[in-house]
């Protein structure tokens, strides 16, 4: 029996409601909360149960913990946008209420997302004997929980991991983003990162590419990008070696990109447009299609997953998990194209494994750090069922990259 507030009336803020009401035994009461009410009202007709709604203003900490201390909810669940993840964790400390997020604090003018800034509350949670529970989306979440599921049951070493993510969808447009378009946009378009021998290699964006080919899709050419979740990991999987991760894009939306960005339309620096000051990035994403919409024409399939190398009983191991989701499936199902679906599902499971004390501890926490098993086992009750296979280990699947490409050079 627990109240959940959700922080976020977006494409994510949707599905999370959406999971909660249907896991009625953990969350008896939920608020959904956003900047703008009508998104929250429409999300609140589109669910059987009843669900409250109220506006909030999560840049402000103080507005935040007064709905908190109104609602009295046992977690909070923030899926508005990276920006107010500092905000909502004091009024959280304020509050002393538990915290969740799928997204680490960047900060609104400058392009740089890491986890040092919400690590450093660590002590403060501990102090007030609350939790924050962060990145708890699919990548960075699930994939985590995969690599401690891996570090677990699969290896006695783990050696290399990469992190493969395909969306292998159509949604119909010339050029959507299938999340937040600015916090999207910013991600792919600085400079590639990955994580080899104790060392942070950097390279140009998107210079780094090959084809992979993904169960149930098929070969797609996959980006070598940094992702948040290289950070922690690099940190928490014991002894690993390198960690890479890689993101299918189709030739039409790169070329569109290349095109915004030489314009100057990705820049997050305001410039002056008829007297007053506007953030280029900020009109793209007011003009480009709303991601929450994409569902309606939405059909393909999207795979996200690791592929891990390491060493078993003395013997070399190459272990593939991961999980296909249909888009049209996801509409159908909460009227949300997968990559919301494949963020807010496991949201709502750690909120649930937070509120029911199954994951406990206080303090700021990233999911490789709790047991990856009842997490694992409700991916598959709650929509997101997951595969598993050894592949050949003396098989290198990014041998081509290996040959053209020597970061060292
Ligand atoms: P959207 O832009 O669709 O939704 C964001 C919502 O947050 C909007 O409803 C917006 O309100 C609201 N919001 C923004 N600022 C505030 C504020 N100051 N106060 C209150 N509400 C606010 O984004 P998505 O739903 O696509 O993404 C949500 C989060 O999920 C993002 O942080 C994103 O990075 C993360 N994510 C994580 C993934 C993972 O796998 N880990 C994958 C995909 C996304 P308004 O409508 O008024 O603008």
């Amino acid at each position: 029996m627990s109240t959940v507030l959700i922080i976020g009336a977006g494409g994510v803020g949707n599905v999370v409601a959406h999971k909660c009401a249907q896991a009625k035994e953990v969350f008896t009461r939920i608020c959904l909360a956003s900047r703008t009410l009508d998104k929250c009202e429409k999300i609140q007709k589109s669910i059987s149960r009843p669900i409250e709604i109220a506006q909030v203003d999560a840049d402000d900490p103080r507005q935040t913990a007064g709905l908190i201390r109104s609602v009295r909810p046992d977690i909070v669940i923030n899926v508005a946008l990276p920006y107010q993840d500092l905000a909502i964790m004091d009024a959280c400390l304020e509050t002393k209420v538990n915290y969740l997020d799928t997204a680490n604090y960047e900060p609104p003018d400058e392009a740089r997302f890491c986890y040092k800034w919400q690590w450093d509350y660590q002590d403060r949670f501990r102090a007030k004997g609350i939790m924050a529970l962060l990145g708890c989306g699919f990548d960075p979440g699930v994939t985590n929980v995969f690599c401690a599921h891996a570090q677990k049951h699969k290896f006695d070493d783990i050696h290399t991991i990469d992190i493969l993510d395909c969306n292998a969808g159509s949604h119909g447009h010339p050029f959507a983003t299938n999340f937040n378009p600015e916090i999207n946009i910013r991600e792919i378009t600085q400079r590639g990162k990955y994580f080899e021998n104790g060392k942070w290699i950097e390279i140009d964006p998107m210079s780094v590419h090959l084809p992979f080919d993904y169960p149930r899709i098929g070969p797609k050419e996959s980006y070598l990008l940094y992702h948040e979740e290289l950070e922690s990991l690099s940190k928490n999987i014991r002894g690993v070696r390198r960690i890479r991760f890689w993101m299918t894009f189709g030739q039409e939306y790169l070329t569109h990109l290349r095109v915004l960005e030489n314009v100057g339309m990705t820049r997050i620096d305001p410039v002056l447009y008829e007297g007053r000051e506007i953030v280029p990035l900020k009109f793209l994403k007011a003009v480009l299609p709303d991601p929450g919409s994409l569902g309606v024409t939405y059909s393909g399939k999207t795979n996200i997953g690791c592929l891990i190398n390491g060493i078993r009983d003395g013997k070399k191991r190459q272990y593939y998990v991961y999980n296909v989701c249909d888009h049209a499936e996801c509409f159908r199902e909460v009227g949300a194209q997968a990559i919301s679906y494949t963020t807010g599902v496991p949201a709502m499971i750690g909120a649930m494994m937070v509120t029911t004390g199954v994951w406990r501890g206080t303090g700021v926490f990233n999911v490789e750090e709790f047991d990856p098993d009842p997490f694992m086992e409700k991916l598959s009750q709650y929509g997101l069922p997951w595969h598993e296979q050894d592949l050949d280990p003396e098989k290198d699947y990014f041998a081509k990259i290996a040959d053209a490409f020597n970061p060292l050079d």
